[in-house]
């Protein structure tokens, strides 16, 4: 199997993966803040970290997946201001935050399965580790790393050497300006661990705490499930670009100020989908969930295939067009596996074409997970005349283990013997130059349901 090399946020850089415990792999994905739908630049994102495990999986290691469900304490605004979202959701369509965070919780579960992105071996709701939130914040703040304030307690990053390794160099003037200032701040890097439930309110999801009744912080309730559930340090933690500058410096520095270590040794980011050339915003209307490709006509399923035509690290603009081009490329690629279906029975030892085309491949998937680059690979080995129709079939599943795309469901077309006949009789026609009668019967087996293609090899069938 090819070396797998991972683009670490960490170190700028392309490294060699080997996982911290032999053959498992511990993978921490950001999941949902669950108080409206997943829209599609979101999914852009768990369909990344979908391709990285069945990566991981290809290449033989066993993994241990966790998304969390942030079901509190993830503010509206970025500067620990603002409005708890679930809290938002709830008092808009009149129900109980919990309700609000199962119902969205459900609506994302169905996402994931729509577009074949398995679910993680674990799911935790932040809301199920309060009191392990508020053990972290009280070793933080033993270690003289907390402050507090009238709205709650802060953590001090000054006090941190190491703090903001994650950030890019361009990004590091940025940080600062981008984040409002709360009033007592030190600094407009801190950031709240515990937020006090402000006086005269009544929240839904609120607990006491030794500091005062309130709730977590959004950056404090990743650390303690990742670890929770996978120790420190653990391989790789995931989420999208937006997360480097502020959620994952944050958590990276809470592990570190708490434990002396580091959270995670991987730190792999999805760039963003962006619609029609600009950035999907309430403001431009553009903000698409899964449902209303669906209400388009569209699979799910093709949304997946368009995402693999960009490279994880790469802006993927999202138009229609390119939609429906993947649907079509789907709809082909169907029809391909579906014409190299072999007969029960059918074996053969893989010659050293298929040989090459499998050991290609792995070495672009394992390339930093350059997934246009294999689909590339995919169509070329479906035209390449040297590879038998059974190894292209065995081909398109082993990579199918990847992409996702459903390829195992495809089967057999069963065509009714009715059809076969008038094929047949067309076809004799065809030879005798009657094309009148032949166009005829065409005509008909269009009617029925099918397609007669004339090749070289003779006529083939499709489904209409
Ligand atoms: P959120 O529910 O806002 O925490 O977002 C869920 C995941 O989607 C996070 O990993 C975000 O980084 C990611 N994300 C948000 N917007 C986009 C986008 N336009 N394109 C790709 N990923 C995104
Ligand atoms: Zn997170």
């Amino acid at each position: 199997m090819a070396i797998l090399k991972l683009y670490n946020s960490l170190s700028r850089k392309e490294e060699v993966f080997k996982p911290l415990r032999d053959k498992r792999v511990g993978l921490y994905t950001c999941g949902p803040t669950v108080y409206s739908y997943a829209h599609i630049g979101n999914l852009r994102t768990y369909l990344f970290e979908d391709i990285l495990k069945r990566t991981l999986t290809y290449n033989g290691y066993r993994v241990k997946h966790v998304m969390n469900i942030t079901d509190v304490g993830h503010l509206t605004s970025q500067a620990d201001t603002g409005e708890d979202k679930v809290e938002m959701a709830a008092r808009r369509e009149k129900k109980s935050a919990w309700q609000i965070a199962a119902f969205y919780t459900r609506a994302f579960k169905n996402d994931l399965s729509r577009m074949n992105i398995m679910p993680p071996d674990v799911w935790i709701r932040a809301t199920q580790t309060i009191k392990e939130q508020i053990d972290l914040i009280r070793i933080l703040e033993k270690k003289g790393f907390t402050y507090k304030l009238a709205d709650g307690i802060y953590f001090d990053t000054k006090r941190l050497k190491s703090y903001g390794r994650l950030w890019p160099k361009k990004m590091k003037l940025k940080a600062g300006a981008r984040i409002e200032i709360v009033p007592g701040k030190k600094r407009p890097t801190d950031f709240a661990l515990w937020k006090f439930t402000p006086k005269g309110v009544k929240r839904q999801m609120e607990w006491n705490s030794p500091w005062g009744r309130g709730f977590p912080g959004w950056h404090t309730e990743c650390v303690v499930m990742s670890i929770r559930e996978l120790g420190i340090p653990f391989d790789i933690h995931c989420g999208g670009v937006d997360h480097i500058l502020i959620h994952h410096t944050n958590e990276i520095a809470q592990a570190e100020a708490a434990y002396g270590k580091p959270l995670a040794k991987f730190w792999l980011h999805c760039e963003f989908l962006d619609v029609e050339g600009k950035k999907m915003a309430k403001s431009e209307g553009n903000i698409f969930r899964l449902d209303d490709l669906i209400q388009r006509g569209f699979s799910p399923l093709a949304f997946r295939y368009l995402c693999l035509t960009c490279h994880y690290r790469s802006k993927l603009n999202f138009t229609w067009q390119s939609l429906k081009a993947s649907q079509n490329a789907l709809e082909n690629l169907y029809q391909r596996t579906r014409e190299t279906i072999p007969a029960r029975g059918t074996s053969s030892s893989p010659s050293l074409g298929f040989k090459k085309y499998q050991k290609r491949f792995q070495e672009i998937i394992n390339h930093d997970l350059d997934t246009p680059k294999a689909l590339a690979l995919l169509w070329n080995m479906t035209e390449d005349k040297k590879i038998s129709p059974v190894e292209k079939y065995h081909l398109l599943l082993d990579f199918d283990r990847i992409f996702g795309l459903g390829l195992k469901k495809i089967k057999r077309l069963r065509i009714p013997k009715k059809v076969r006949n008038l094929v047949k009789l067309r076809e004799e026609y065809r030879k005798k130059g009657d094309f009148k009668k032949s166009d005829r019967l065409r005509n008909e087996i269009e009617r029925l349901g099918y397609l007669v293609e004339d090749t070289q090899t003779g006529p083939k069938i499709k489904k209409r």
